[in-house]
C-alpha cells in the first residue's frame, strides 16, 4: 500500500489547482451574491481543460482515467465553492455515468462528448414531493407509445434544473409495484411538455439552481432509455460514485475551510501575538486537520477499490462510509472554521460562513446520513434491511 499520489496524479492536481485558484474565486463570490450558475463560456473551459471527462472513456471524448483522478480534480474546485465545482460533480461522478454504465451505444456517442466538451449538462431527478428517501414511492409514469414513451408527473429537487439540458428521470415504465416498475428516460429540456418551478431558496447552494420539474405528456423517444423496468437495482449499484463525489465536495469544503482558518490563525492577533500561540487554537486546528485527512483517506480508498469491483465503480460499503463520514465532518470542520475566526467568520465578505451553509446539505443530498447507516449496517450484515415491514 502506498498513501502517495502518483507523479501524473499530481500533475493534474495541480494543473486543477492552478486552474481553480487562478479563474475561480472571484466568480464564486459573484455567483454566491447573485445565485446563477456557472456560465457557459467557463463550463467549455472547464471541457478545454479536460476537466468534465477526467474519468470518462477515451472513445467518447474523456481522458479515460480513473475515479480518483476524477476526485482530485473535484476537490481542488470545491475548495473554492460547490458551486463552480457542480459541473465537474455533474459530469465525472454524476447521472453521465448511468449513461455511460447503461445507455445504448447510441445514446453515449451522442450525449457524453457533449458533456465532456461541456456543451451540455445532465442533472438527476429522482425525487417527488411524496418521494425521498422512499425513493421507490416515485409516480412519475412513462407509456409506452409506438416509438416514443409518454411521460407524465412531477420531480422535486432537481439540482441544475433548468440550467441542464438533460435530465435522467427516474420513472414508472411499468404497472409492477415498487421497485419493480422503476426504470430511467433521459429527456431533454427541450422537449415539449417538460416545465420547471420557481428557483428555490435553499440555506446554502446558492449558483446552483434547485426547481421541480413537470412532465405534462412529454414524448421521449425509445433511444433515450437509459434502464428499462426492474432497473432500479442497477440504478443503486451505480451510485457509489456519487457517493463519492458528494463526499468529494463535502471533503473541499472542509479542506478550504481548514486552509483558510489556517492561515488566518496565523495572522490574526490577540493581547500582542497570533492566536495560533493559544493552545485552544491549536487543538481546534488540529481536529480540524485530523477529520479532513480521514474523510480523503475514506474517499481515495472507496475510488482505488473500485478497480476491484466487478462494475468498476466503488462499493456500497465504502462509498457509503466515505460520504457519510465526509458529510459529517464538513458540518463540524466548516463550524469550527468560524468559531476560530471569530466575528470574520460569521461575516458574509469572508466565505466561512458560505462554506458552514453550503455544507450542510450533503448530508442530506444524495441520500440522508441516517440513511447510508443503514446501508453501511446492512453491508456489515449481509442483508438488506426492509424499512416497510
Ligand atoms: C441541496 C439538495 C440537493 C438535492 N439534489 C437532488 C437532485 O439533484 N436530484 C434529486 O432527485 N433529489 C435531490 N435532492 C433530494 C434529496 O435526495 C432528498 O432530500 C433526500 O433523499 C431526502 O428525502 P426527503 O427530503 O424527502 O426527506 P425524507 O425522506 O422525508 O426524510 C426525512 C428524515 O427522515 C429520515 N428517514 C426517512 N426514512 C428513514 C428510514 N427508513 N430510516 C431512518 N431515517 C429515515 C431521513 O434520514 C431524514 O432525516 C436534493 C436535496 C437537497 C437538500
Amino acid at each position: 500500500m502506498d498513501f502517495r499520489l502518483t507523479e501524473q496524479q499530481r500533475e493534474l492536481q495541480d494543473a486543477a489547482r492552478v486552474f481553480a485558484r487562478k479563474e475561480l474565486p472571484d466568480l464564486a463570490r459573484e455567483m454566491e451574491e447573485k445565485d446563477f450558475s456557472v456560465p457557459a463560456e467557463m463550463v467549455r473551459r472547464y471541457g478545454e481543460m479536460g476537466f468534465l471527462g477526467v474519468n470518462l472513456p477515451e472513445q467518447y471524448g474523456g481522458l479515460g482515467l480513473g475515479h480518483l483522478e476524477a476526485l482530485l480534480v473535484l476537490e481542488q474546485f470545491a475548495m473554492i465553492s460547490n458551486a463552480v465545482a457542480f459541473p465537474v460533480f455533474e459530469a465525472l461522478v454524476g447521472p453521465v455515468r448511468t449513461i455511460e454504465r447503461f445507455g445504448s451505444e447510441e445514446l453515449k456517442t451522442r450525449i457524453i462528448p457533449e458533456v465532456v466538451s461541456g456543451e451540455a449538462t445532465v442533472a438527476v431527478s429522482m425525487s417527488e414531493p411524496d418521494a425521498g428517501t422512499a425513493l421507490t414511492d416515485l409516480a412519475t409514469r412513462a407509456r409506452a407509445d409506438g416509438d416514443h414513451f409518454v411521460l407524465h408527473g412531477s420531480k422535486r429537487w432537481t439540482s441544475g434544473a433548468g440550467h441542464a439540458r438533460y435530465y435522467v428521470v427516474y420513472c414508472r415504465l411499468s404497472d409492477a409495484p415498487g421497485a419493480k416498475g422503476v426504470g430511467a428516460l433521459l429527456v431533454d429540456k427541450k422537449m415539449p411538455g417538460v416545465g420547471f418551478g420557481k428557483r428555490e431558496q435553499l440555506m446554502g447552494f446558492r449558483g446552483i439552481e434547485t426547481r421541480d420539474i413537470t412532465f405534462e405528456g412529454v414524448r421521449v423517444p425509445n433511444n433515450n432509455l437509459i434502464v428499462g423496468a426492474g432497473g432500479f437495482g442497477r440504478l443503486m449499484s451505480a451510485f457509489g460514485l456519487e457517493r463519492c463525489g458528494n463526499a468529494t465536495q463535502s471533503l473541499g469544503l472542509a479542506a478550504g475551510a481548514l486552509e483558510q482558518a489556517t492561515a488566518y490563525v496565523q495572522e490574526r492577533t490577540a493581547f500582542g501575538k497570533p492566536i495560533v500561540d493559544f493552545q485552544a487554537v491549536q487543538l481546534r486546528l488540529a481536529d480540524m486537520a485530523m477529520r479532513v485527512e480521514a474523510a480523503r483517506l475514506l474517499i481515495y480508498r472507496a475510488a482505488v477499490n473500485a478497480a476491484h469491483e466487478e462494475s468498476g465503480l466503488p462499493g456500497v460499503y465504502e462509498s457509503s462510509i466515505a460520504k457519510c463520514f465526509a458529510n459529517e465532518i464538513v458540518r463540524s470542520v466548516t463550524a469550527d472554521g468560524m468559531q476560530v475566526m471569530g466575528g470574520y467568520g460569521y461575516h458574509k465578505e469572508y466565505g466561512m460562513e458560505q462554506r458552514v451553509r453550503d455544507g450542510f446539505a450533503w448530508g442530506i443530498a444524495g441520500g440522508t446520513t441516517d440513511v447510508q447507516k443503514t446501508n453501511i449496517a446492512a453491508a456489515m450484515v449481509g442483508r438488506r434491511f426492509d424499512q416497510r415491514r
